[in-house]
C-alpha cells in the first residue's frame, strides 16, 4: 500500500491539487474534511461529534479522525495508493498513520508541503465559495462564477463554508501553526518531505507536484 500526503495550511490548495493529481494518477483521494462534512450532512454520530469543533476552526479529536481513516483503509485493497488531504494534522495522527500503514505493508512515501504566503491564504479562504449542488469551488475575485452566487456547472447556489468566515480563518491558521506545522519537521527527518510552491496558480502547482512524484 502506497501513500502520499498533501500538507499545508488551510487554503494552501490541498483540495484543488488533490483533484489534479487524482485525474492524472491512480491515487485514491482521502480528505478527512470532506468525510466529516459528509458525516454532518448525513446527521451521523461522527458528524454530531465533529460539528462544533469544525465550526470554531478547532481540530476534531484524534480518536474520531483515526477511526474514520481506519475504517476507510480497512475497506481498501493491498495495492491501493492513497493521497491524504488534510490528514494527518497532529503528531499523534502521523504516528498512528505510520502504524496503520505498516500493518498493511505500506508506508508514507512522500509528503508534499504546499507553501503559500499567509496573506494569500487569508484572501483565498475568505473569498472561497462552494456549490451546494456539486461541490465545485469558486472564489469571489480569483475564480468568479459567471452569474454571482450561481454555479456555472450545475446552476446550484454558492455558499461560504461556515468555517471560512474571516474570524474562523484566523483561528484555523493559528491552529495549523500550533498543532500541524510540527509535522513538517517530523517528515523532513524521515526524508520524505517535498516542497511545492503553491502560491501561484493551481495548474503550475499541480504540474510541479506531478513532476516531483516518485
Ligand atoms: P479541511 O476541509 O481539511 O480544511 O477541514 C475542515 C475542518 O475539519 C478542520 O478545520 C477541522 O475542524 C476538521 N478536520 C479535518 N481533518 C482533520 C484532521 N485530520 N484532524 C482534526 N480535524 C480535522
Amino acid at each position: 500500500m502506497k501513500a502520499i500526503i498533501l500538507l499545508g495550511a488551510p487554503g494552501a490548495g490541498k483540495g484543488t491539487l488533490a483533484e489534479g493529481v487524482k485525474n492524472a494518477t491512480a491515487f485514491i483521494h482521502v480528505s478527512t474534511g470532506d468525510m466529516l462534512r459528509a458525516a454532518i450532512k448525513a446527521g451521523s454520530p461522527t458528524g454530531l461529534e465533529a460539528k462544533a469543533f469544525m465550526e470554531k476552526g478547532e481540530l476534531v479529536p484524534d480518536e474520531v479522525i483515526l477511526r474514520i481513516v481506519g475504517e476507510r483503509l480497512a475497506q481498501g485493497r493491498p495495492d491501493d495508493q492513497y493521497m491524504f488531504d488534510g490528514f494527518p494534522r497532529t503528531l499523534e495522527q502521523a504516528r498512528r498513520l505510520d502504524d496503520v500503514l505498516a500493518g498493511l505493508g505500506g508506508a508514507v512515501n512522500q509528503v508534499f508541503l504546499l507553501e503559500v504566503p499567509t496573506p494569500v491564504i487569508v484572501s483565498r479562504l475568505s473569498g472561497r465559495r462552494i456549490c451546494k449542488g456539486c461541490g465545485a469551488v469558486y472564489h469571489v475575485t480569483n475564480i468568479p462564477s459567471k452569474v454571482e452566487g450561481i454555479c456555472d456547472q450545475c446552476g446550484g447556489a454558492l455558499y461560504q463554508r461556515p468555517d471560512d468566515s474571516e474570524a474562523t480563518v484566523l483561528n484555523r491558521l493559528e491552529v495549523y501553526q500550533r498543532q500541524t506545522a510540527s509535522l513538517i519537521d517530523f517528515y523532513e527527518r524521515k526524508g520524505v518531505l517535498v516542497r511545492v510552491n503553491a502560491g501561484t496558480n493551481p495548474q503550475a502547482a499541480t504540474a510541479e507536484l506531478l513532476s516531483k512524484l516518485a
